[in-house]
């Protein structure tokens, strides 16, 4: 019997995604009621997990938490490991229409169609005929706590030596889950209508994140304030000296300072003695990140300086700016164009900032990767009206185009995979990252006196 053709491989694949139409919606619309922010994804886990177990896929559990890792052998010899990714975690967003009410948990990035495209592109690609003719492997990949929130409760998950890294795809990396895999690809809904159906291209901003105490002295704020020292006007003399930075940024370099207070105080009647703030410094590239840094990091001393205050500045790795690999994006191009017509199709040139941030941004820097973005969501990313409203388009097109790359990618010997794997050059190795991420992890104390 002669071997099928690639488009054959595609066409069972195309089919099988089809016929499974349900269950792969079914498992984001799970999700979706279900909502847990990062580290915390417990239910979400499990329910991949199930969805794998069902499939007969083996695979690890508990991998930085709550992330699952398992891998799809192809029979047609040994090859490249391409990774199909999906992240696990929500926002929180108290007012969003699928809102935990207890804990205001929300998905409002879209994340839990990414689990529908993950098992879609998983069940186009187990069809047994396409599995026998792909070389290499598949790695299936839920990874944990991509939004960057809930920082002290991570930041203290790390002292309590739980985690190294506070985002999900930076703890894969440290704990080697990456180690075997050779290229990797996630794809990500879009609510903006410049995207299309499917867009490629463009990059992210990278960060740092900063936890900020103030600490001042409680005093009676009515008989005899002039004996405390207020914290919250250290932390207002901050924020403006923060403000008055703006101009002295350029344009091009996409820096963002924003934040939130997480405490402002306990009691009206007494001089605020601790404010926190958990903050955010974010540019395009490296350099001027850091010196977006050093800025902020100026701007807290002056509060500390101006009311006599103490500040304590923890600072943590954030995330690193996203290199699409340009390969792996012709190869996805040339599918998602077939699934959607030429027009449905964005390129964005690779210098196009999307202003946030992603932890797929670190592995690109040491690994093959591709961050598509698929349509079918409106609303505000991050807002409480992010919906998906179009599965077909968010969730079902996405673990197609997926599929048939990764068919691409490991048929006929796995040929093209080999051809992205030699032409890559990481910007980091892995022991690079680790010793650049650790180094922006520090703790200062300024006292104002
Ligand atoms: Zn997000
Ligand atoms: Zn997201």
């Amino acid at each position: 019997m002669p071997s099928p053709t690639v488009e054959e491989l595609k066409a069972r694949a195309l089919r099988r995604i089809d016929q499974h139409r349900e269950e792969i919606i079914g498992l984001a619309k799970s999700v979706l009621q279900e909502p847990e922010p990062g580290y915390t994804e417990v239910k979400t886990a499990q329910k991949v997990s199930q969805a794998l177990a069902r499939l007969g896929i083996p695979h690890q559990t508990g991998i930085a938490l709550t992330g699952i890792k398992g891998y799809i052998p192809g029979g047609a010899g040994p090859g490249p490991t391409v990774a199909v990714m999906g992240e696990l975690d929500s926002l929180r967003v108290p007012d969003h229409p699928h809102a935990d009410r207890s804990t205001g948990a929300a998905h409002a990035c879209g994340h839990h169609a990414q689990l529908g495209m993950l098992l879609g592109a998983v069940i186009g690609l187990t069809d047994p005929e396409v599995l026998r003719n792909l070389s290499g492997r598949i790695a299936v990949i839920a990874v944990p706590a991509e939004e960057f929130i809930d920082a002290e409760f991570r930041y203290r998950l790390r002292q309590e030596g739980k985690i190294g890294f506070l985002g999900g795809k930076q703890e894969f990396i440290r704990l080697g889950a990456f180690d075997d895999v050779d290229m990797a690809m996630m794809c990500h809904t879009t609510s903006a209508p410049e995207d299309g159906k499917l867009a490629v291209g463009g990059t992210s901003n990278g960060h740092i994140v900063k936890l900020v105490t103030f600490l001042g002295r409680a005093a009676h704020a009515g008989s005899s304030p002039w004996k405390g020292v207020n914290a919250l006007n250290a932390a207002n003399i901050a924020l403006m000296a923060l403000h008055t930075q703006r101009e002295t940024l350029r344009d091009e370099d996409h820096v963002r300072f924003h934040g939130i207070m997480t405490a402002g105080g306990v009691a009206v009647s007494s001089v605020p003695a601790e404010v926190r703030l958990e903050w955010r410094v974010r540019a395009g590239t490296n350099e001027a990140l850091e010196g977006a840094n050093a800025k902020a990091n100026r701007c807290f001393k002056a509060g500390a300086l101006a009311v006599g205050a103490t500040v304590r500045i923890t600072s943590i790795a954030g995330y690193l700016p996203l290199l699409n690999n340009p390969l792996l994006q012709e190869v996805f191009l040339a599918n998602a164009q077939r699934l959607v017509g030429k027009e449905g199709v964005v390129v964005h040139p690779p210098d196009r900032n999307r202003g946030g941030s992603t932890d797929m941004g670190d592995v690109s820097h040491i690994l093959p990767v591709l961050h598509p973005y698929a349509g079918g969501a409106r609303g505000t990313g991050h807002g409480n009206d992010y919906l998906v409203y179009d599965y077909e388009l968010a969730v079902l097109n996405p673990a197609k185009a997926m599929a048939l790359t990764v068919i691409d990618l490991l048929a006929n010997g796995a040929v093209k995979a080999k051809e992205v794997k030699e032409r890559f050059r990481p910007r980091l190795s892995k022991a690079d990252y680790l010793r650049l991420q650790e180094s922006r992890m520090g703790e200062e104390v300024y006292r104002g006196e």
